[in-house]
């Protein structure tokens, strides 16, 4: 079974020496277990924050344990009632070909999933935990009405295009803000926003927030907030009176960057009620935030995009690419 190790801590920035590949020969699964093979890895910025030894909201990862991950893939061996073999499902599998379950001792790791009418690695996308991130944050914590102005950042990514697809639907003005005019284009055309800003053509707090006074002249109703630095601060300054704000993710921090919020006089300006969370703490949502998601999928009104990259070597560096924004979508390693 080959498999990537976790094998050194990062200083700030990850390379591709922080893993290591390994290959473990598998036992005979015992009764109560399944085999999977993997198909599909996918690769979310949370592993970099389990990466390192700071204090977090989950555990770090230990060191020389494979890197852990979610993956879809097949049954190929069953010695548990619940599952056969060619069962299609969606585990904790990790950055390994190969994923030996139990199903009876913790069923969070393995979940049957249903194929017939998306495919598999939309359940590690939009109908997934990033589909599910971005359904709780703009129903549970933004409660965006109609009419109202809405910003998300890193719009183009697994959470962000969901966030901003789904505000439309609610009848929200929806700007997104991503990285290069590719993606702000598929954000407007593809996705059907009403605008997307490059920030990389406003590399600054001012310049930013003036391009999204702009484009929002009457400010900033609701703000889902994937990012953080000079972005989140160029939003903070367009906000209205009595706005709400969902700290999704700071991605921009996660290399070790330091990124103080530079005006806090614009929270109190603004009163704006600012929740983070973290979506396993949620998890009684999940049922209802799935079906949601996979019917829209199924339906064609919820759009998404995949960045697949090939075979289990290709992950530290798909990984990497992720934390710099080089993934256009779900980033995705196809296994098989
Ligand atoms: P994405 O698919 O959006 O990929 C990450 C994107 O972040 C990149 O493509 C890039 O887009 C952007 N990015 C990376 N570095 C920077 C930077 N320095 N400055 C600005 N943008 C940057 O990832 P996800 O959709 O999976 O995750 C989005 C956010 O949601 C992350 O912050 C993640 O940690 C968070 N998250 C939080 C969860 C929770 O429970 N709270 C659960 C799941 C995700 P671009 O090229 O446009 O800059």
């Amino acid at each position: 079974n080959r498999q990537y190790l976790f094998d050194k801590y990062p200083n700030d920035v990850v390379t591709v020496e922080c893993f290591k590949l390994w290959d473990e020969v598998i036992a005979q699964i015992d009764a109560g277990e399944v085999l999977v093979r993997n198909h599909y890895l996918s690769l979310d910025p949370y592993m970099r924050g389990r990466m390192s030894q700071a204090k977090n909201y989950a555990a770090s990862q230990d060191l020389n344990t494979v890197m852990q991950g979610g993956t879809v893939g097949e049954v190929i061996e069953s010695r548990h009632p619940g599952f056969k073999v060619g069962d299609t499902v969606l585990c904790t599998g990790g950055w390994q070909l190969y994923f030996r379950a139990s199903p009876s001792k913790d069923s969070n790791h393995i979940r049957k999933i249903d194929v017939s009418q998306i495919s598999m690695s939309v359940y590690l996308g939009a109908a997934g935990m990033p589909g599910i991130t971005a359904w709780y944050g703009l129903n549970k914590i933004l409660k965006p009405q109609v009419g109202e102005t809405l910003v998300v950042s890193a719009a183009s990514g697994a959470v962000g295009s969901v966030v901003g697809q789904l505000a439309k639907q609610k009848g929200c003005h929806v700007i997104g803000i991503a990285g290069g005019p590719e993606k702000c284009e598929y954000v407007v055309e593809t996705l059907g926003f009403d605008d997307c800003i490059d920030y990389k053509a406003y590399p600054d707090t001012e310049t930013l927030s003036h391009e999204l006074k702009q484009l929002a002249p009457n400010g900033v109703d609701a703000y889902y907030e994937n990012v953080g630095g000079y972005i989140m601060d160029a939003v903070l300054e367009n906000l209205n009176p009595f706005s709400r704000v969902a700290i999704c993710g700071l991605i921009a921090g996660y290399d070790g960057r330091s990124i103080p919020i530079s005006n806090p006089r614009a929270i109190l300006v603004s009163r704006a009620s600012i929740t983070g969370f973290i979506i396993s703490d949620h998890l009684d949502i999940w049922p209802q935030a799935l079906a949601d998601l996979a019917e829209a999928v199924a339906n064609g009104v919820l759009i998404f995009k995949e960045s697949v990259s090939n075979g289990l070597e290709s992950a530290p560096d798909a990984f990497l690419g992720l934390l710099q924004g080089h993934n256009f979508g779900k980033q995705l390693v196809k296994l098989v």
